[in-house]
């Protein structure tokens, strides 16, 4: 029997894991991928995520992310372009995964790689999981984009992901937003002179990877000269289908959700990533600090209510309107819209919080800002279960 079974090594199941692991909590982290996998993303990592991975120990530099400094958004024969108005950086998922997990393993987590869990069910003392011999006493929900048995999601979605990684296609250091018929596409540099090209888009699904460019560059002339000599770094493109963008969990139960398995942002945003972070540290200090799973999916959800408002909210206009869209870039609004939809710029529903430092707890907890500093009356802290204190 382990402690805490995380399911998922993505972001939010290793932040997660990594945050337990150093509160000296017992931590086994189940993957179904033997090693990180690819993953549908835009690879662009805001400054919010940024901060968290630093304050798990991963820098993005070391990783070998590559700066990125502005925005530049096309649609048909108009281009806008704006500076970011904070540091952002492009890396590839499966080395910012990889990293991830060997942080993990290096905090003590065991990884268990290459088993896919069938489904959770309660058990006497905590959980038994469907797939493996695991049994656990808190479980942690981090499958990210991919549908768990018994745990359904928001209703069926239209939405599909695609991903196709571009060799030697040298751009700007700046993300490059795309619209075309049915959806838009992130195009952004990476590292080895690797670029990213990320689509989000409902209706007719492009075939191969030539079918992909050619729905994107039909968009823009910008999409068309930028991708003019785009080499496929691969045979196929990744796609992930019925993407639920907005969703938010706000369920009962004793699971606890982090990631895209808690509340799935729009792409647009670019702050995924973040998100999985914060929520699976966020997770993990719940755990220690003996809040249920249901009381802590709730004040996530108050606390990302405004910025998931924003990010619907710009999703659309991009998609409905982008010469507004266009005509708003570089306008103190826009930037002030840009900072709205990051996690950082949410501190309001942090309010109800309650203080680490009060719980006695310190050190590796604190770091997802989610248990902040109190404002106004703070209920008295919980008395952490067991073995919480060291
Ligand atoms: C089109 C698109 C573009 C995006 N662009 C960006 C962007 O540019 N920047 C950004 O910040 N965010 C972006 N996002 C969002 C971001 O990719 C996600 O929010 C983030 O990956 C969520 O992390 P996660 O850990 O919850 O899940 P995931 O990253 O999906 O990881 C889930 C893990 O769980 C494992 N797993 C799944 N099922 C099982 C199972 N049954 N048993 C065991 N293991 C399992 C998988 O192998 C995987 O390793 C984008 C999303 C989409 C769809």
């Amino acid at each position: 029997m382990t402690e805490t079974a995380v399911i998922g090594a993505g972001p939010a199941g290793c932040a997660a894991a990594i945050t337990l692991a150093r509160a000296g909590r017992q931590v086994t982290l189940i993957d179904r991928c033997a090693s990180a996998p690819e993953s549908v993303c835009g690879e662009f990592l805001s400054e919010d995520a940024v901060s968290l991975l630093r304050g798990l120990g991963l820098t993005p530099l070391s990783l070998g992310a590559v700066r990125l400094h502005g925005l530049r958004v096309a649609a048909g024969a108009r281009v806008a372009a704006a500076s970011l108005p904070f540091a952002a950086y492009g890396l590839p998922r499966q080395r910012l995964d990889a990293a991830l997990r060997d942080l993990a393993i290096s905090c003590g987590v065991k990884l268990i790689a290459g088993v896919t869990v069938q489904g959770a069910d309660p058990a006497p003392e905590g959980w038994s999981l469907r797939g493996t011999p695991v049994r656990a006493r808190h479980a942690v929900l981090a499958t990210g984009k991919h549908a768990f048995r018994g745990q359904p999601r928001a209703s069926r979605s239209r939405a599909v992901g695609l991903k196709l990684h571009l060799e030697e296609l040298h751009l700007a250091p700046e993300i490059a937003l795309l619209r075309f018929q049915g959806g838009y596409a992130g195009l952004q540099p990476g590292p080895d002179g690797r670029a990213n090209l990320c689509l989000a888009l409902t209706g007719p699904v492009p075939s191969g990877t030539e079918g992909l460019l050619e729905r994107v560059r039909g968009g823009s002339a910008l999409a068309g000269r930028l991708l003019a000599e785009a080499r496929p770094a691969w045979t196929r493109p990744l796609a992930v289908a019925g993407l639920p963008f907005g969703f938010v969990h706000c369920g009962t139960g004793d699971l606890y959700r982090v990631g895209d398995q808690l509340s799935v942002i729009p792409s647009l945003a670019g702050d995924g990533i973040a998100m999985a972070l914060a929520s699976g540290i966020a997770a993990a200090e719940s755990i220690v600090l003996g809040r249920n799973a249901a009381e802590f999916h709730r004040a996530w959800g108050r606390r990302i209510a405004p910025q998931m408002q924003l990010a619907m909210a710009g999703a659309w206009l991009f998609r409905s309107m982008p010469a507004v869209f266009m005509a708003a870039l570089g306008s103190a609004a826009f930037r002030g819209l840009m900072r709205a939809t990051r996690l950082s710029g949410q501190s309001a529903a942090r309010a109800d919080a309650v203080s680490l430092s009060r719980a006695g707890l310190s050190g590796a907890l604190g770091a997802s800002g989610f248990y902040g500093p109190i404002r106004g009356t703070a209920p008295d802290p919980p008395r952490p279960p067991g073995r919480a204190r060291p």
